[in-house]
């Protein structure tokens, strides 16, 4: 992974010539006076971490294992959000751990913790570091130190029982490694964010994440039926049957918790026949509220296809729905959608011809399988675009929410009046991107001219969406997390008494409080 970027540095992408002008003309910008910085150059803070406790996480996990060079701790700096990036690109590298301490086993992730909170040392899970709401910049205050605890070593496939479709997977393994691991035993996570190559299943877990085939496989936390857990405390185990009465459920308080009560070291996950087929294909509609009124009729009324997506006019005609074909339409092409069916070569195709005229009556043309195959293959490269439009002078950057289907329309005229009110006429764009049968996710990519304080300049557009998001009723987050830049809306969205419980949670958990301070839920005020 590139350290001030996304993904395969063998990847980075040029900026299409005609994206270039138009990212000139449309909307003023023009290429930032200062380069981004080289690795050598970021400027990290000298260890703060005492000796005698390094040699006790050395004691703990072996000395190999804790590492304190430069690169490691560039590396381990905050996520890849746009601030995260404009950050490092710019030499800062304040947040960065004193250490990185990579565990091989869920009791030697307990070692760690005890020593951590014996010493009052900050510890932050780390999986594949693709955060973007600062889940990963732990605050230091009244810490002696803070260390990110990668579960990267934590990669085994421990066991499928295929009689249940059940199989148990260490966290620190990256999706694609998973889906080679399980397609071994014939099955698959159904999982595919777009953040696919680098996340972890960890991560997945502990952020609520979703997929774009969220349509047919479910949400991360969907295929969750058991886990473990690390805490200061001890050992959580939880889940024993696929569903249950007993009591509230526990797993759901770990689901989401963002490192901030406990290191999940092991998932129990619900998996899925590798499909024998796959089909996609393209759907125009002449408007995003009649698109979006069909993919409702889908998703209440089914048959439900394995991707289901709409761009609105704006992604449609850039291109970004295709991002392999940047460049995009002509304008008044209406809006894309993308369905895709994956299953057995029947099953898939039967699908797909009950969903095809569904569609087709609801005013969808069809317009067959290039737009839904091109969109297959460019799915995983629209983040490598964001490199090259920083360093173009652009800032761009997504951000998400859901909310009931009545609920849809308000709020995505809330969060572009916002952007525009914020960032005068930035290029704002937007897509249906996980369906329900009682709402719908809706995920917005912005794109405007970088000001000379571009850091200042998103983080107060982005206070104001937030707050229309909440306003507009809806949630502040989808599937990316609440972190710290989501926090006090999150607040906002469970009130003082929802606060309250969680901070009972973690009090119980992790009663030092060392675990990814200032995430998730802010400390009580003293
Ligand atoms: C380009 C890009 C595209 C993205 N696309 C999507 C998308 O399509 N769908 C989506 O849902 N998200 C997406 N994301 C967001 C991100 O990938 C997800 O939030 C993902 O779940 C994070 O996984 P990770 O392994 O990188 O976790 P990290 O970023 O390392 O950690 C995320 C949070 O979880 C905690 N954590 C990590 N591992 C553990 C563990 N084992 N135990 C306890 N806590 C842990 C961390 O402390 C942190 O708070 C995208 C991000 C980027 C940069």
């Amino acid at each position: 992974m590139l350290w001030s970027g996304w993904g395969d540095p063998a990847r980075a992408a040029e900026l299409p010539e005609p994206v270039r002008r138009l990212l000139g003309d449309l909307l003023g910008v023009r290429a930032p006076d200062t380069p981004a910085a080289a690795l050598d150059e970021v400027r990290l803070p000298g260890t703060a971490l005492p000796a005698p406790v390094v040699a006790e996480l050395e004691e703990a996990v072996g000395a190999g294992h804790v590492r304190r060079d430069h690169e490691t701790r560039v590396r381990h700096t905050r996520g890849k959000s746009t601030p995260d990036l404009l950050r490092i690109r710019a030499g800062d590298g304040s947040d960065a751990p004193d250490a990185v301490v990579l565990p091989g086993s869920h009791d030697e992730v307990l070692a760690v913790l005890r020593i951590c909170a014996a010493h009052r040392v900050a510890v932050v899970p780390f999986g594949g570091g693709t955060s973007v709401v600062g889940g990963l910049a732990a605050d230091r205050r009244g810490f002696a130190g803070v260390v990110a605890l990668d579960v990267s070593r934590l990669n085994r496939l421990v066991s499928v029982d295929a009689e249940s479709m059940v199989a148990e997977l260490e966290p620190g393994l990256r999706a694609p490694q998973a889906e080679r691991l399980l397609a071994g035993h014939g099955f698959t996570l159904g999982h595919f964010p777009q953040s696919f190559e680098y996340a972890t299943l960890g991560g997945f877990a502990a952020a609520r994440s979703s997929g774009q085939a969220s349509a047919g496989y479910g949400r991360f936390d969907d295929m969750v039926v058991g886990m473990t857990v690390a805490t200061p405390r001890g050992t959580l185990e939880l889940g024993r049957a696929p569903k249950s009465a007993a009591g509230p459920d526990l797993r759901q308080v770990i689901l989401g918790s963002e490192g901030a009560f406990g290191v999940i070291t092991s998932l129990r996950l619900r998996v899925r026949r590798a499909p024998a087929e796959r089909l996609y294909e393209g759907w125009r509609f002449p408007s995003f509220a009649q698109g979006t009124a069909a993919l409702r009729r889908l998703a209440q009324d089914g048959p439900v296809p394995t991707v289901l997506r709409l761009s609105d006019e704006t992604e449609t005609m850039v291109g970004l729905a295709r991002p392999d074909e940047l460049g995009g339409l002509a304008a008044g092409a209406g809006c894309l959608a993308v369905t895709g069916y994956e299953g057995e070569p029947g099953e898939a195709r039967a699908r797909r011809d009950a969903a095809a005229e569904m569609l087709a009556g609801l005013g969808g043309t069809c317009l067959g399988p290039d737009p839904g195959e091109s969109w297959a293959r460019g799915r995983y490269s629209a983040p490598y675009l964001r490199d090259s439009l920083l360093g173009a002078g652009a800032t761009v950057e997504t951000l998400e929410t859901a909310g009931f289907w009545s609920a849809l329309p308000g709020l995505y005229d809330a969060v572009r009046l916002s952007l525009q009110g914020s960032l005068g006429s930035p290029l704002v764009m937007c897509h249906v991107s996980h369906v329900y049968g009682t709402g719908a996710s809706l995920y917005f990519t912005v794109v405007t001219a970088q000001s000379a304080d571009p850091l200042g300049q998103w983080e107060a557009a982005k206070k104001a969406v937030n707050e229309a998001i909440v306003a507009a009723g809806g949630t502040i987050s989808h599937h990316h997390g609440v972190g710290r830049d989501h926090r006090d809306a999150y607040a906002a969205e469970i009130g003082e008494l929802g606060v309250e419980i969680l901070r009972g949670i973690k009090d119980r958990l992790d009663p030092d409080g060392v675990l990814n301070p200032g995430a998730l839920v802010a400390p009580a005020p003293d």
